[in-house]
């Protein structure tokens, strides 16, 4: 047997991360010029042994590494992984199967091809609908959006995939104006321009007002595309899909929706009213590696007009041997090699089933529900939004007399960096409606209720700690 002393360390290194993980302080301690130094230098002209390899980077990490695998990180949208995934993940590593091509591995096709109707079922989109495991929500934006360019456009009578944008009819995207990032920057690689951009106004609970969209529907004939959102970062605002999905429609348009991590809650008959009518839709973008919990990297891509999303995704190559009956992700995908990452989603969903998928969604949003609560009710503490789903938002206040906005911002962005420092739990800041604050976003399948307990008693420490620094300094 060939040695494979490598693998074994990084096993065991692996099993002693993994169960460190509620020991261990959550952050990352190691700072960015010592990380460099440890990691850095040049490029050695001879190599070294795996084992030493293994060994080097077992070392030159220590303390570099965020605890987000584990329970007590409610920072941004990360999720953890679980042991089927994770497991499925290092076989998908081993196996190292080219995942472009049936020919190229037949497994990654049939897996895939299990794992993306799944996925359908469960999130209860439309069953002959089409689907890619991309690297994440990112790109399938971008794959779905690529499909509603070529429609739009084909509507108005100009082939996209052959003749180009130059002289092309031009494209309105109108789209929320809480939608995440990705939405613009996959508009940009299309080639559409950020300008084509339309914001439309949302009400006070986040959702897109059906007025301002029928007005900006009205405003032109143009090929229209409108990105929808289930679930925003700061609050989990969900769109009115039931009205405003038939409205656009009937206009042309081609509907969009992104939920990376807000789709996944159609798993539960708890939250299915927050989704209604979603399923009317063109096209639906979300993410495995949030609330799936799989490893990174993975995102899917769900198109409802299988031939928009074939034609601008697929390939024909004269090595390219096509089995007309088996699936080959590059006619789907907008990569070309690819890793399997259906496989780690199809493990996920076998360890989970139907149930494990819904109950983890109503499991995580209870955590989050608690967390925003208990925090909020803390002397010094705000809750600026009480958790529907899974994403909260808590404010911290400077207590002197006459304090303002500004001076609650500050007391806020330090309070969540001494919780941080800390080590006892993570969360990140965000501004929402001009004001900073905490957000708590619940989707570890690890999070219990201690894990709830230890973070909330962490961020009473950092308010007792910061409130006794202040009386320090008017005593002086
Ligand atoms: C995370 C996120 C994205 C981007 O997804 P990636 O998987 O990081 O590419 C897009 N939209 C929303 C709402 C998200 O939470």
């Amino acid at each position: 047997m060939q040695n494979l002393e490598s693998l074994d360390l990084a096993w065991s290194a692996a099993k002693e991360w993994l169960s460190g993980l509620d020991e261990r302080p959550v952050r990352a301690a190691a700072s960015l010029e010592s990380l460099r130094s440890r990691l850095g230098g040049p490029l050695q002209s001879t190599g070294a042994p795996s084992r030493e390899v293994i060994e080097h980077l077992l070392q030159a990490t220590k303390e570099g590494l965020h605890g987000s695998a584990g329970g007590r990180f409610f920072a941004w949208v990360i999720g953890g992984s679980l042991q089927s995934a994770l497991a499925a993940d290092w076989l998908t590593s081993a196996w190292d199967q080219n995942a472009a091509l049936y020919a190229c591995s037949p497994v990654a096709s049939v897996i895939e091809e299990v794992a993306g109707r799944w996925i359908l079922d469960l999130l209860d989109l439309p069953q002959d609908a089409s689907f890619a495991f991309t690297t994440g929500c990112q790109l399938a934006h971008f794959t779905c959006l690529a499909s509603a360019r070529a429609a739009v456009l084909e509507k108005a009578g100009w082939n996209v995939n052959e003749d180009g944008l130059f002289g092309a009819p031009k494209i309105r995207v109108l789209t929320s104006e809480h939608r995440h990032g990705s939405i613009d920057r996959a508009v940009r690689f299309l080639g559409l321009g950020n300008k084509s951009i339309e914001s439309v106004a949302a009400d006070r609970n986040g959702r897109m007002e059906s007025a301002a969209l029928r007005a900006a529907l009205h405003n032109a004939q143009q090929p229209t595309i409108l990105v929808l959102s289930a679930a925003d970062l700061n609050i989990a605002a969900f769109d009115p899909f039931e009205e405003i999905i038939p409205l656009a429609q009937q206009a042309g348009s081609w509907v969009h929706v992104d939920g990376a991590f807000g789709l996944f809650s159609r798993a539960s008959g708890k939250f299915r009213h927050l989704t209604a009518g979603i399923e009317q839709a063109d096209s639906w973008a979300t993410d495995a590696h949030k609330w799936l919990n799989v490893p990174f990297d993975c995102g899917i891509a769900i198109v409802r007009d299988r031939a928009a999303h074939r034609n601008a995704m697929t390939i024909s190559a004269s090595y390219i041997a096509a089995d007309s009956n088996a699936r080959d992700q590059i006619d789907w995908n907008p990569e070309w090699s690819r890793r399997a990452r259906g496989i780690p989603v199809y493990a996920a969903l076998r360890e989970l089933g139907r149930e494990g998928v819904a109950d983890l969604v109503e499991r995580t949003s209870r955590h989050c529900l608690r967390l925003v609560t208990e925090i909020g009710k803390l002397p010094g503490a705000q809750m600026l939004w009480e958790p529907r789903l899974n994403q909260g938002l808590v404010r911290f206040l400077d207590q002197r007399p006459g304090a303002t906005d500004g001076d609650h911002d500050r007391t806020t962005d330090r309070i969540v960096a001494a919780v941080n420092a800390d080590g006892e739990a993570f969360f990140s800041t965000t501004t929402w409606r001009g004001l900073r604050a905490m957000r708590v976003s619940v989707v570890n399948w690890r999070t219990s209720d201690r894990d709830v307990e230890r973070a909330i008693a962490a961020v009473k420490r950092a308010l007792a700690r910061t409130d006794s620094e202040s009386e320090t300094v008017t005593a002086d």
